[in-house]
């Protein structure tokens, strides 16, 4: 079990002589002297030995050192006088007290090789690439597919296609537990069976960081998580049935250059209903090379659209926007 709210040791670096992982607390370099300054940064880890002498743990909650504006060392919170000078703690800067987050738990469990993590700056540069490759194949497909040319068309001829698509009622029969039967489902049958769920069983504190106090010492940072559990719960195993519609035969029907073909009438029943309807009229063109091309004009939503389809007579000019897959994307 944790420890509720550890107090961890915290470690810095000397400048002057590179001694390594000296205690938080100390202001000065045991090796060398050298006053801890203001852009010393402390560090931890999770085999930091846990403070439990009571004096260190009083000044880690009584908060950040102050740095001596007038010779830069630090002197512990609640001090009224610096040190090694003397000077009063007004004005001076109190050290920052910041929360730094572990890495998220399934992250470490990511596969990988055994006990390395990949760095910070590898992580940054590969999205960098990834980046940087999406933006060239962007390019690409613009320059190849999506880049466009006008061009003067004639209109050689057009089909206007209206299409139905029948829909067919069919019955399926399923079974489930009673919490995930659909609200428009029929019940068949029930019967009570034991059921594995997944079940809150109160809270657990989670270790989600540490807070760097500003004096040398850390602070573990616990977060409340509902506690998920596994339990064996009664429960109602359903047979139902439910009633879908899948697609039936299209109806279709077309008419040449600009005439409207038939409307397509469906007498719906008890089993068979309407289902989605189209109106397309696709557009032949010709340019002054000689190359056709074809456009597609829904004219589903249009409010005119026998008016609409006449626009496209044969032998109307028009200037097309040509993508470079032959596909014209506007009629102007
Ligand atoms: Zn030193
Ligand atoms: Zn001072």
């Amino acid at each position: 079990m944790w420890a509720a709210m550890a107090i961890r040791m915290g470690y810095w670096d000397c400048p002057s002589c590179k001694h390594k992982r000296i205690d938080g607390p100390d202001a000065e370099c045991p090796t060398c002297g050298q006053p801890r300054e203001d852009d010393i940064e402390f560090y931890t880890d999770d085999d930091a030995a846990v403070v439990e002498d009571p004096e260190l743990v009083r000044q880690a909650r009584l908060g950040a050192d102050w740095n001596c504006q007038y010779c830069g060392v630090d002197n512990k919170a609640g001090k009224v006088e610096c040190q090694t000078c003397g000077a009063g703690p007004d004005g001076s800067k109190s050290r920052e007290q910041r929360v730094i987050m572990d890495a998220p738990a399934d992250s470490e469990a990511a596969p990988g090789p055994a006990g390395t993590a990949p760095s910070e700056s590898g992580g940054k540069g590969g999205l960098l690439v990834v980046l940087a490759v999406l933006a060239v194949i962007g390019g690409l497909v613009w320059f190849f597919f999506m880049r466009t040319t006008d061009a003067k068309v004639t209109v050689t001829g057009s089909t206007w296609t209206k299409t139905l698509q029948v829909e067919k009622r069919t019955i399926e029969k399923k079974e489930a537990w009673a919490d995930q039967v659909p609200s428009d489902a029929k019940i068949i049958k029930k019967k009570k069976k034991k059921r594995l769920k997944r079940v809150q069983d109160g809270t657990k504190k989670v270790k989600v960081g540490k807070k760097d106090l500003g004096n040398g010492m850390f602070e573990d940072v616990y977060e409340k998580r509902p506690n998920m559990v596994d339990k064996k719960v009664k429960d109602h195993w359903v047979s139902y049935e439910v009633i879908r519609w899948i697609q039936g035969k299209q109806m279709r029907s077309d008419a040449k250059d600009g005439a409207e073909p038939a409307d397509l009438e469906f007498q719906a029943s008890k089993k068979k209903r309407v289902g989605k309807r189209t109106s397309v009229l696709v557009v032949t063109v010709k340019t002054a090379e000689g190359t056709s091309h074809s456009y597609d004009v829904d004219l589903s939503k249009a409010s005119d659209p026998a008016g609409k389809a006449k626009r496209y007579k044969k032998g109307q000019k028009f200037v097309a926007e040509i993508n470079r897959m032959g596909k014209v994307l506007e009629l102007k």
